[in-house]
């Protein structure tokens, strides 16, 4: 993480209060770069403690009385406009990466044409693998978008990765909702890799079964009559508008339709709500599809509310992307 960028910004101008915000992953890091800063500058740092997901969460709106400037690590900006001014400082991750390319070729041997993806995290080693594959024969395309760099996923926007001439996709970080959203939207074969363990995977079966669970969750769904749509308060994932039209849509096939806002969706926070058959969720889409297990009730995307309303069928089942917006 480039510190000395933060030190220079914050020297630079007539800030006094900073505010810092880490994605879970690198709050530990928290009180160490605080104390740096406070020793390099003239200001007072408030730590945000609230979860941070995403570059759709950036705490402008809770901290905009409180700090002059945002320190955001870990995420790239998206192009939504912040309520107090945001620096982001990416966070690239250590890892070595070549010896999994090399175990990669075995798998890519049938094909030469390989669409390389990776996350923010890994982004400073692209040059480096795409260099690596054209050495061992492959033509690499790099997809690009308004709103990421080259090569780069983001968060739940895949717009850099469609419409790409590619005969497979190589994705390198970790989890699997990257790699799933570019097997479903790409209709590709998708392989995986996870530098942190080394671990490569081809995603077909992965999809095959988050297939079938997202199947199940939408056959129970169409059971409710009593729902209850999540709308998330936080900037990046606040879509009142689809939440509402869901809710008219509900009502016109017969249905109930409760809008519920939270700031950080979680099993414990619909616990006083489970007297509804099924949630549809217009927050973070990973929230449906990551952690579906641990709710009680089906917790579904817009888009699958569509197949549960026959607007929409299951052959053109799509992970839900947020368009990002300001309110
Ligand atoms: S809404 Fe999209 S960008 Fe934000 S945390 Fe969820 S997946 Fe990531």
């Amino acid at each position: 993480m480039d510190l000395d960028r933060v030190i220079r910004k914050i020297n630079s101008k007539n800030i006094k209060n900073v505010g810092l915000q880490f994605p879970e992953g690198l709050k530990m890091q928290a009180v160490h770069i605080s104390r740096i800063i406070e020793e390099e500058c003239d200001v007072n740092v408030i730590i945000s403690g609230d979860p941070c997901f995403g570059a759709c969460d950036v705490s402008d709106y809770k901290m905009k009385d409180s700090v002059d400037l945002i320190v955001h690590f870990g995420h790239t900006p998206l192009p939504i406009k912040y309520e107090v001014p945001t620096l982001f400082i990416e966070a690239y991750a250590n890892v070595d990466v070549r010896k999994d390319l090399m175990k990669s070729l075995e798998y890519l041997k049938e094909y030469s044409k390989v669409a390389l993806v990776t996350t923010t995290q890994h982004l400073h080693l692209l040059d480096e693998m795409k260099d690596f594959l054209e050495d061992n024969g492959k033509e690499v395309v790099l997809g690009s978008s308004k709103s990421t760099k080259k090569g780069q996923v983001l968060g739940c926007n895949f717009s850099s990765i469609k419409n790409l001439d590619a005969e497979v996709y190589l994705f390198i970080g970790s989890g699997n909702f990257h790699p799933l959203g570019i097997y479903l939207f790409t209709k590709s074969p998708v392989l995986a890799i996870d530098p942190y363990n080394s671990e490569i995977r081809e995603m077909d079966e992965y999809a095959d079964r988050i297939l079938r669970i997202r199947f199940a969750r939408i056959v129970k769904a169409r059971e409710a009559k009593k729902w209850g749509i999540i709308i998330s308060s936080k900037e990046g994932q606040y879509r009142m508008e689809l939440a509402l039209e869901i809710k008219k849509q509900l009502k016109e096939n017969g249905m109930e339709g409760f809008t519920i806002m939270l700031d950080n969706v979680n099993p414990d926070a619909l616990l006083p709500y489970l007297e509804l058959d099924a949630f549809v969720v217009t927050a973070c889409p990973r929230i449906a599809i990551d952690d579906s297990q641990m709710y009680k009730k089906p917790l579904i995307t817009p888009q699958e509310l569509e197949i549960v309303l026959d607007k929409r069928d299951w052959e053109n089942y799509q992970l839900d992307e947020i368009l990002f917006r300001k309110r």
